[in-house]
């Protein structure tokens, strides 16, 4: 069984939720599986070592993007910074608001979380379409980051969320 395959293999599906008429992908399976979320993380460290040069942060998404961010960032001998829903985090703040696959949300980063011209990886568990991650490489914008991409566990292909982020290139492991 490839690394791949160990991964797919830890991925579920719940029909209708949060609502009716969305399929839930779950990762949890992963995270309870030593095997499959270290499988997870060599293959991004993998793809991020065979594609850039120079990584300074790694920056996660709330909620799922903080259980595999801080694990690739110490593969990756960097730090991670957290960009959260609003009014989790402590001191001067930047938001962006944006429209979810299901409803409307803010998006938070600290003011001194990143230097400009870092060079920045954005991480989360899945793209949809798009919205969560676009608005965080807003806040990216803001604080003049250098976005290298974005990595993703998985992509839903159907609701093209890699066309919301082109030029950006999005990396991601299993694709539905
Ligand atoms: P987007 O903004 O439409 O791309 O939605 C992506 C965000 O919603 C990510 O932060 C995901 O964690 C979450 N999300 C949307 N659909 C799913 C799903 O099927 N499983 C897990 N998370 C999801």
């Amino acid at each position: 069984e490839t690394k791949l395959q160990l991964v797919e293999r830890h991925i579920r599906a719940f029909p209708d939720f949060p609502k009716k008429g969305i399929l839930f992908r779950d990762i949890c399976p992963i995270l309870k599986d030593a095997a499959a979320l270290t499988a997870v993380i060599d293959l991004f460290e993998e793809h991020v070592r065979a594609n850039h040069q120079q990584v300074d942060l790694i920056v996660g998404l709330d909620a799922r993007g903080f259980l595999f961010g801080p694990l690739l960032a110490q593969r990756l001998g960097v730090g991670f910074v957290l960009v959260r829903k609003k009014g989790k985090l402590p001191g001067a703040t930047v938001s962006v608001s944006y429209e979810l696959e299901y409803g409307k949300a803010e998006a938070e980063i600290q003011e001194d979380a990143v230097t400009p011209g870092q060079k920045v990886l954005l991480i989360d568990d899945l793209l949809a379409t798009g919205g969560t991650l676009y608005a965080a490489c807003e806040l990216m914008k803001k604080q003049q980051a250098e976005i290298l991409g974005c990595l993703v566990v998985i992509e839903l292909k159907e609701l093209n969320g890699t066309d919301k982020l082109k030029p950006l290139e999005v990396f991601s492991l299993v694709r539905y």
